[in-house]
């Protein structure tokens, strides 16, 4: 669907990263570095209200590269004897990370718009898998999804004791409010920001991830040390939830 609001954030987004390859080209300092590519940068390109978005090398958003500086710092480590199930992979550089593991499983419920080798179809509503993977990653999944707290319980359920799932979504400083696919798409974008939203969280999603049987630990890029956290332009937050290690099967 496009909308005003879609065609003003593009047109942004592309008119400064126009501005840093002339800036790269006429010599600027490149004093900013991303992490998920490596690149030492002169900054980063604008995408909606976000000044410092992109990575005008690899494209990388505030929270791949987020994602990028904890598993690169080793805040965060990924299970190479183990399963990861990675949803949505739209981020090439975590496939990158993730498919070191024994048993990478990309999924999508549209697997055929990832141009990843072995994308699997998977609808989360429906996952019967039990203790079955030691990660679960998904950004900018959960908003997606019907009926959240039966996807998170799904997800409980398919990790293994001790296993992880790592999850970002959008958020807002109000409470969460849930929507509905009943709702026209143009009424969700404007609730939601994107009109195939259907909730728009609040810092109570965490919240609704403990409801679900999981221990969280919240990581948010607000609590990095602010210069490192300017040199990468890093932003989000983190939902780490973990599946107690004696959590019994439902
Ligand atoms: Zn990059």
């Amino acid at each position: 669907m496009i909308t005003v609001q879609r065609v003003a954030k593009a047109a942004g987004k592309h008119l400064t990263k126009g501005l840093l390859k002339l800036r790269k080209a006429m010599g600027a300092r490149r004093n900013r570095g991303c992490p998920a590519c490596g690149a030492t940068v002169v900054g980063f390109f604008r995408y909606g209200d976000n000044g410092e978005w992109g990575c005008p090398e690899c494209n990388a958003s505030p929270r791949e590269r987020l994602m990028n500086w904890l598993i690169g710092e080793g805040r965060l480590s990924v299970p190479a004897d183990g399963a990861v199930l990675h949803v949505a992979p739209n981020e090439a550089s975590l496939v990158r990370r993730f498919s070191v593991a024994a048993d990478y499983v990309p999924a999508d419920l549209h697997p055929e718009i990832y141009p990843v080798p072995g994308m699997q179809r998977i609808d989360l509503m429906e996952m019967a898998d039990e203790d079955r993977y030691d990660l679960f990653y998904a950004s900018h999944v959960m908003e997606h999804v019907p009926d959240d707290g039966a996807v998170l319980r799904n997800i409980h359920r398919a990790l293994k004791p001790g296993g992880e799932a790592w999850l970002i979504v959008p958020l807002w400083e109000k409470p969460t409010e849930d929507g509905s696919f009943a709702m026209s798409p143009r009424e969700r974008e404007r609730r939601f920001g994107q009109w195939d939203h259907v909730r728009q969280y609040g810092p109570d999603f965490a919240d609704r991830i403990r409801a679900a049987g999981f221990d969280l630990e919240e990581i948010d890029a607000a609590s990095i040390d602010p210069d490192v956290r300017h040199f990468h332009a890093l932003d989000d937050r983190l939902f780490r939830a973990r599946k107690p290690a004696g959590a019994a099967r439902e």
